[in-house]
């Protein structure tokens, strides 16, 4: 049975990237030694990183006045090292409360002493469409804007960003890092854990603007970007696993095409999913139409006990993980950059019979 796994995070990789992993897990590049045994101070892993980096700034178009770093942490960590290492000025910033990772964002932000504005919510919507700003901010009053680009939990993604005058922009890309193709330039910081469209679990690529790298006195180093970029994200030991799977990825992406063809494809697969829902008489999508993310889709049959048939019969057919989040309830699809048109064409395939049977 073919599986397909439709897991929010850690998610699907691609099949060529287990398949190398596995072929080259024993030794690597014939030294005789193992990726997960290797020196993070080896010539071998000094390419292995630096690699990585050059992809993602040829991938992404990166400009030479961003630096690329590796964290550990997860976007949890940057929602701490964000305000830490940039809300040093007015220790202010605004939020658009779009969903449960944005709202968290601003918990840690407001934990650390930082005044958090919520600028805009749809929390009494259900976060079912995206908040707007009335008016563009000021850096006069703000050190940034914190965004979620893409709302894992609830199924939304800003697909234009949202007017936002000079203040600078930092955006929570962990769910449509790659998938979806935004311009760099449009931000200062740009963050996210790799576990749902580039890797798997354990590390976290920050993009910072050269000029908000400051050094910044009394927070962790390992949550400093000056350190970070003067150690070329070695200050400590890297996880030097977790940044080789990602530079594997990182190739296959490249092999699509780029991300222009990346996207496009995920536009085709969320369509495909989106158009069975909206005719469907038994599946709803209740997101704005316009407000749809490409990587996470919530449905359900609103009924909580045929919800539960659902994804049992699902898995039995080997769709496996399409339960929604605690939260929303109901069922998720998350179809990230590994995941191929045919897992959503035999998703579509299989709520079509289980509708026609019941
Ligand atoms: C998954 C996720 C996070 C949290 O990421 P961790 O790596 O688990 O800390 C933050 N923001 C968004 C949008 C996410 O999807």
């Amino acid at each position: 049975m073919t599986v397909y796994n439709f897991a929010a995070g850690p998610a699907t990789l691609p099949d060529p990237v287990i398949k190398q992993i596995q072929a080259e897990l024993p030794s690597l590049q014939g030294t005789g030694m193992s990726v997960l045994e290797i020196s993070h101070r080896s010539a071998m892993f000094d390419d292995i990183i630096n690699t990585a980096e050059q992809d993602i700034r040829d991938l992404m178009h990166v400009p030479a006045n961003y630096h690329i770093l590796f964290f550990q942490g997860g976007g949890t960590g940057q929602f701490a090292a964000a305000p830490l290492n940039l809300a040093t000025q007015h220790k202010r910033i605004a939020l658009l409360d779009s969903g449960h990772w944005a709202s968290r964002a601003g918990d840690e932000a407001a934990n650390l002493g930082v005044t958090v504005d919520t600028i805009a919510s749809t929390k009494d919507k259900h976060y079912q469409e995206l908040p707007h700003l009335d008016k563009p901010l000021s850096a006069e009053d703000y050190d940034y804007l914190h965004v979620t680009t893409n709302n894992t939990i609830e199924g939304t993604a800003y697909h234009t960003l949202p007017e936002h005058g000079d203040v600078t922009l930092v955006g929570d890309l962990s769910s449509n890092f790659m998938a979806e193709n935004y311009n760099v330039q449009d931000f200062g910081l740009i963050f996210g854990g790799v576990q749902k469209n580039l890797g798997p679990a354990g590390v976290t690529i920050t993009i910072v603007r050269d000029d908000l790298v400051k050094p910044v006195e009394h927070i962790p180093s390992i949550l400093n970007y000056a350190l970070f970029v003067k150690k070329n994200s070695m200050f400590n030991t890297p996880p030097v696993f977790a940044i080789y799977a990602t530079g594997l990825v990182l190739k296959w992406l490249k092999q699509q095409g780029g991300l222009a063809e990346i996207e496009e494809v995920n536009r085709k697969k969320a369509a495909l999913l989106y158009d069975f829902l909206d005719d469907s008489k038994l599946f709803t999508n209740y997101i704005k139409k316009s407000d749809r993310s490409l990587t996470n889709v919530p449905f359900t049959t609103d009924n909580p006990d045929l919800d539960t048939q659902v994804i049992q019969a699902a898995a039995d057919s080997g769709l496996m993980n399409l339960k929604g989040h605690r939260s929303v309830g109901g069922l998720r699809a998350s179809l990230y950059n590994a995941m191929p048109v045919k897992g959503v064409q035999a998703l579509v395939d299989f709520l079509h019979n289980f509708e026609t049977q019941h």
